[in-house]
């Protein structure tokens, strides 16, 4: 989710647009431009286009509502939230943390259908007051609002379907993990049950395909496999922090990363010591005094031509500018960090001590030395290593 546009800021959380969003947009246009053309054809064009692009822009305000009250509840709540981002799929709010306990993982989940239901029947009261009814002829403003109040209420109906990472699998997993007490677990059933909503999303999409539904199948296909890759990430996410319990930086990190002077070449670096050891990561200091850090991804910054020239200190990234850790971190909170970071890898300092370093390899080597000895509860070395605990609803 992260290439993406910030539209700014909303009760202060960033609002995103990632860039599969123009797709949807222009298809729901389109198609809405298709449904009000059909609605009375003595509407001029011009009427028709102005119809669609409004409710378009509506129905991806309400959609931002409804990303809005989960992430609105969640810090009244105490988590806090990162931003909202809108794909094509709909909308994520992406929080800081997870929910601590499941009262509060059950309010922020049933926050969004309860806004969508509330915009929903506002949009139908709102037509009815300007004379829409079923048997009334459709004007513009009441086609407009009627449509909103229908995709509202869909879209509330649609999240309460108990798949995770559905609202509605949310509410399921916040009630299993209220009643047992293990949030683990309770995700793991979750996201059992959202995979078997996936499977079934597939499976009536592939039917409609083929039963002559063309697109409109092959969309609920591809949200089927959308929520099933999702439902899999959620459940391998789990069975990593599950492993990783107790873990600390201490206990995976290197130590033997290789300390060389700031003024040193990065020729010299290079033949030296790179492609020597093929170490590639360096300490950039005295044992006294670390200044920077330097890996193969700075040199490759450096034209070839130059790098008899061009002295370490030119090209290093200075400790004051990088993330580090300490050693009794633990590896799971080392990884939400490289995850927010987009670093691969972390210097651990003690006391303003050099350390050693971590990286999501060493976390990748634990979990497979785990996963070949049937060690842990379910490890999947493929497991999407980025931000396990990043916590995101889906709509
Ligand atoms: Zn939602």
């Amino acid at each position: 989710m992260k290439p993406s546009i910030t539209l700014g800021r909303l009760f202060g959380v960033q609002i995103g647009l990632h860039y599969s969003w123009f797709i949807i947009a222009l298809l729901i246009t389109l198609s809405l431009v298709g449904h009000f053309g059909a609605t009375d054809p003595n509407w001029s064009r011009a009427i028709v286009w102005a119809s669609a692009v409004i409710t378009a822009v509506l129905f991806f305000v309400s959609i931002v509502l409804h990303e809005l009250s989960h992430a609105l509840v969640a810090r009244a709540r105490g988590v806090s939230v990162r931003s909202i981002t809108l794909f094509a799929l709909g909308g994520v709010a992406t929080m800081e943390t997870p929910a601590p306990d499941a009262k509060t993982e059950f309010w922020i989940a049933v926050a969004g259908p309860i806004a969508s239901v509330a915009i929903g029947l506002g949009g139908y009261a709102l037509a009815a007051s300007l004379g829409w009814s079923p048997q009334a002829e459709a004007i513009p403003s009441t086609a407009v609002l009627g449509w909103l109040g229908y995709i509202n209420i869909s879209l509330a109906v649609f999240n309460l379907i108990p798949g995770f990472p559905l609202d509605g699998g949310r509410i399921l997993r916040a009630i299993l993990w209220g009643r047992s007490g293990d949030a683990d677990r309770a995700t793991m059933t979750a996201a059992r049950v959202g995979q078997a909503v996936a499977f079934g999303f597939i499976l009536l999409g592939v039917m409609r395909f083929f039963g002559g539904a063309g697109f409109g199948g092959v969309w609920i296909a591809f949200i089927g496999w959308f929520l099933l890759q999702a439902a899999q990430a959620s459940y391998a996410q789990v069975a990593v922090v599950a492993d990783l319990r107790g873990v600390r930086v201490r206990d995976i990190m290197s130590p033997d990363c290789e300390m060389v002077s700031a003024n040193m070449s990065v020729q010299t670096l290079v033949d030296d010591h790179l492609l020597r050891t093929g170490q590639r990561c360096f300490v950039v200091g005295d044992p006294g005094r670390i200044v920077g850090l330097i890996t193969s991804h700075e040199i490759k910054g450096v034209a070839r031509g130059r790098w008899a020239r061009t002295p370490l200190n030119d090209v290093m990234r200075p400790i004051g500018q990088l993330r580090t850790v300490q050693p009794d971190m633990l590896a799971i909170d080392a990884l939400t960090l490289m995850g927010r970071e987009d670093v691969n890898q972390l210097p651990v300092m003690s006391e303003g001590k050099f350390e050693g370093m971590v990286g999501r390899r060493h976390i990748l080597q634990l979990l497979q030395a785990r996963a070949d000895l049937n060690m842990p509860v379910t490890a999947k070395a493929t497991a999407p290593l980025t931000d396990p605990r990043e916590a995101s609803s889906v709509s």
